[in-house]
């Protein structure tokens, strides 16, 4: 993985921390979805009710994962003349929301 350097241009930093998180976010996506399936298999395999529930338990947290891609997404979008001004206060707080998510 390269090692990321910061640079003087805040823009570059955005777009690497976006890019970082969205992988980071992916492979939790990926990990997952396996947890889910292994859990619920073996829960239906052992009738073992504790297994079912952290299999909901890792689904929901794929919920999640998606909800972080959504925000990544659309947290990192600048306003144009389209943007209202509500919208765009909004980003910031979608980013930082986004940040939090990201590493929780
Ligand atoms: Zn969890």
């Amino acid at each position: 993985m390269p090692i990321h350097h910061p640079s003087s241009n805040p823009a570059v930093d955005a777009h690497a921390d976006y890019v970082a998180g969205r992988r980071s976010t992916l492979v939790s996506v990926g990990v997952n979805i396996g947890l889910s399936v292994a859990q619920a298999v073996a829960g239906l395999w052992a009738g073992s009710q504790a297994l079912l529930a952290d299999a909901l338990h890792s689904l929901s947290d794929l919920m999640s994962d998606f909800v972080v891609l959504l925000a990544g997404h659309h947290g990192r979008k600048d306003p144009d003349a389209t943007t209202s001004t509500a919208t765009a206060a909004t980003r910031p707080r979608l980013r930082w929301c986004w940040a939090v998510c990201c590493w929780s």
